[in-house]
């Protein structure tokens, strides 16, 4: 085994009697990240210091309990062989999570567990040395002397320096598994699976459709996923409504049969000259469903659209406003978004048409609100929004259409042949996009499962296409 890594490798007489850990954790804010420090003070039997250190840690999987733990491994690792120690620490968590992984024999369930690389670290540590342990539970915010002390000692190790290594402890773990150079030390399962997902999400972020837009940092592709991920009734078909589902994707997608659409797949059916059957003043694409200036008593798309933006719009500053009370600036700036920009109405407007949620939406809502409050509250007023579009503009131009379609002779069984075989050679040609696909760095997906390490929280939270995330390599030593 290649020692040399290791952090200076203390080594306390057999003197010493206990051992006082503590870790300290400062939560990743605005201005900046997490940060976990741990510390130990080694007394020996008349209660004089032997010795004591501190240690800023690397972060991964950052969490207060694991800092808790990193001391006692710290510790352990600094006692000479045959030692038999007390270890006194204030957290409970930390004792009955010792009880079940360390006082207990091996289990596999134990790889299941966030922080089992420490576990693992710390059984094997106990076996080579040969050391008896005992913890002792001290009150965590008493007057023990030695605890303050560790305390501080952890609080203070937050301005030093942070190492860039592999913390050497993990050197104890039987194996190791990695991930970018990072420690993998949460269910492997799990973490397997939030590789599927990541992976998943980028190629759905990818498709042609959402990057002939522009670039993907335009959309808030987290909030998006939160609003897909609402789409429980789908997957079961139980509660009803499947056929609304599958308008609200295949809008998203720009799949739904426009006749622009349906010239691209069956062009032998529907000539390539034809202008929207209703107005007959532009193609009938995606966006002009919800322009088109057809007026009909009963349909009346462009004003149904803008009215049902207007709905949409102000029932998502009510929600707001019902949690906080913001001064009447919030509702101006929110008013002014470009995405309510129903008269044109805006490229953004239309991207919110379709559910894809524009980034300046929620970063001007994130000033004000934490992101799952802000999906949370939009994502059922889209879907009512677009349950409006659906039943107002998407069924009775449906009805328009199918009306049209047998005017020229497009029947449904039509529909189901195939291009004869002496008309139109043409092919039907792929979907013109001026695709921006090079902006979507297809490796991204490691940089938001990285990030999720250092930082924690689930990789979804971590979505940048644009700042890369630089992991700095790191020397591990393996044996
Ligand atoms: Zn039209």
């Amino acid at each position: 085994m290649d020692r040399i890594d290791r952090i200076e490798d203390t080594i306390l007489p057999l003197s010493v009697q206990s051992l006082y850990t503590d870790g300290s954790f400062h939560p990743a804010n605005d201005s900046s990240p997490s940060s976990m420090t741990s510390a130990w003070i080694a007394l020996d039997d008349d209660g004089l210091v032997l010795e004591s250190s501190s240690m800023h840690l690397p972060s991964y999987f950052p969490s207060a309990l694991r800092s808790e733990i990193s001391a006692v491994l710290l510790g352990l690792n600094a006692l000479s062989r045959d030692s038999s120690i007390s270890i006194h620490t204030d957290c409970s968590q930390l004792i009955s999570l010792w009880i079940r992984f360390v006082n207990a024999p091996f289990s596999p369930k134990l790889l299941r567990e966030p922080n089992h690389l420490l576990w693992l670290s710390i059984r094997q540590l106990i076996m080579d040395r040969n050391l008896n342990v005992e913890l002792i539970k001290v009150p965590a915010h008493g007057d023990d002397i030695y605890n303050i002390q560790a305390d501080s000692l952890a609080k203070d190790a937050h301005s030093s320096l942070q190492p860039t290594t592999l913390l050497s402890t993990f050197c104890y773990a039987p194996c190791l598994l990695t991930f970018n150079s990072l420690p993998i030390d949460v269910n492997i399962r799990h973490f397997l699976r939030s590789i599927a997902d990541a992976r998943a999400f980028l190629s759905f972020c990818s498709l042609a459709c959402f990057t002939a837009l522009g670039s993907p940092s335009l959309f808030d592709w987290a909030g998006i996923y939160f609003c897909l991920s609402q789409i429980k009734g789908f997957a079961s078909h139980r509660n009803g409504r499947p056929e609304f589902w599958i308008f609200r994707i295949k809008l998203l997608l720009d799949m739904l049969p426009t006749l622009t659409t349906l010239q691209q797949r069956k062009p032998y059916l529907y000539s390539p000259d034809w202008l929207c059957p209703q107005c007959n003043s532009a193609p009938e694409d995606l966006n002009h469903l919800w322009t088109c200036p057809y007026i009909l008593p009963e349909l009346n798309p462009c004003l149904t659209h803008r009215s049902e933006v207007i709905k949409f719009r102000d029932s998502c500053l009510s929600s707001f406003l019902s949690l906080k009370s913001l001064d009447i600036s919030f509702r101006t700036e929110f008013f002014a978004l470009d995405c309510w920009n129903y008269e044109a109405p805006s490229s953004s407007c239309l991207w919110l048409t379709r559910g894809l949620l524009p980034a300046h939406l929620t970063a001007f809502l994130n000033q004000h609100f934490p992101l799952p409050v802000i999906y949370k509250i939009i994502s059922p007023l889209l879907n009512d929004f677009q349950v409006e579009l659906y039943g107002e503009i998407w069924l009775c131009r449906n009805v328009l259409f199918h009306a049209w379609e047998e005017s020229q002779g497009i029947s449904a069984a039509s529909k189901l042949r195939g291009p004869s075989t002496i008309s139109s050679p043409i092919a039907t040609s792929p979907q013109q996009h001026n695709s921006s696909l090079a902006s979507v760095s297809q490796d991204s997906w490691i940089s938001w499962i990285s990030s999720s390490i250092i930082r924690g929280g689930s990789w979804i939270s971590h979505l940048d296409f644009l700042r890369r995330l630089t992991v700095q390599p790191l020397r591990i030593s393996f044996w």
